[in-house]
């Protein structure tokens, strides 16, 4: 039988926010063995309420520690000086890694898109992610696009991350954290001709609905998932209801795989 051959994806994956040095260095040790393509290293949190708002300039350590143990580190900056801070750090070692900044949901000013944007494009080992607004409008997302291709970035290190819209009172029967509109990631895909990705993390809101919400993702083209990951969920100090262990998180994106390869086989493809 011809072995099947599907695209790969991109898969950043690692907990919602570094917490301490024993949580990050089980999560770098995860992602070196299932070879993820960036693991998630964030510093700076936003928050809905006042709360833990990460270890901030404490942890770019652990960025440059993944770096020159040969990771490609994601951090979501909040201020445009936080992507600086953590750009020098990172370009101080002198290897192929690749540093991905991404601009989060609630970070919603131009004036910090463009900043962090103007960052990521002065050096080409770095790459920047645009997630959808918290609010439903595509207009929106497409004017972040162009702000942060205006500062200079080069498209070929841009990509773009769908994590649903806040709920309304009657379009959520599933009670999603967030809720997706798959025909606007792919119109936004097509338009843009940049890689989607998808959040089933910050979509789904619990680990029950993270399993439903990537494999119903999965039958769409998304390019990639950044799925939140931590070596021991209970005792994690934010988004703690839906952040994986590292044994579902293989579970899930084998489940993932088996259904791609049988929707591959539906359509004959392989
Ligand atoms: C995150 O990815 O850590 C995050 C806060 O998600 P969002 O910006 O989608 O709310
Ligand atoms: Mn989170």
């Amino acid at each position: 039988m011809t072995p099947i051959k599907l695209p790969k994806k991109i898969i950043i994956a690692g907990p919602c926010a570094v917490e301490n040095k024993e949580q990050v260095l089980e999560s770098m040790k995860q992602c070196k063995q299932l070879q993820i393509d960036f693991i998630r290293l964030s510093l700076w949190k936003p928050r809905t309420k006042p709360g833990f708002e990460g270890v901030g300039e404490a942890g770019i350590e652990y960025v440059v520690e993944a770096a020159q143990q040969g990771l490609n580190p994601g951090v979501e900056p909040m201020l445009i000086e936080h992507a600086q801070q953590v750009a020098d750090a990172f370009l101080k070692v002198k290897n192929n890694t690749k540093l991905l900044l991404w601009i989060g949901a609630r970070n919603q000013n131009h004036y910090i898109q463009r900043g962090i944007a103007a960052v990521a494009a002065k050096d080409p080992r770095i790459f920047l992610m645009v997630k959808n607004q918290i609010w439903h409008n595509e207009k929106h997302w497409e004017g972040i696009v162009e702000h942060v291709l205006d500062s200079g970035l080069p498209k070929e290190r841009l990509m773009l991350c769908h994590r649903g819209f806040a709920p309304t009172a009657d379009n959520n029967p599933k009670g999603y954290r967030n809720v997706p509109d798959y025909d606007m990631a792919m119109r936004m895909k097509e338009k843009t001709g940049l890689p989607m990705l998808f959040d089933p993390s910050h979509t789904g809101g619990s680990v029950e609905k993270v399993f439903d919400i990537a494999l119903e993702a999965n039958q769409h083209e998304f390019d990639g998932y950044i799925i939140e990951v931590h070596p021991n969920p209970k005792v994690a100090m934010s988004d703690a209801t839906q952040q994986l262990t590292w044994g579902e998180y293989r579970k899930l994106t084998q489940q993932m795989y088996n259904k791609r390869v049988q929707i591959a086989k539906e359509h004959k493809v392989v």
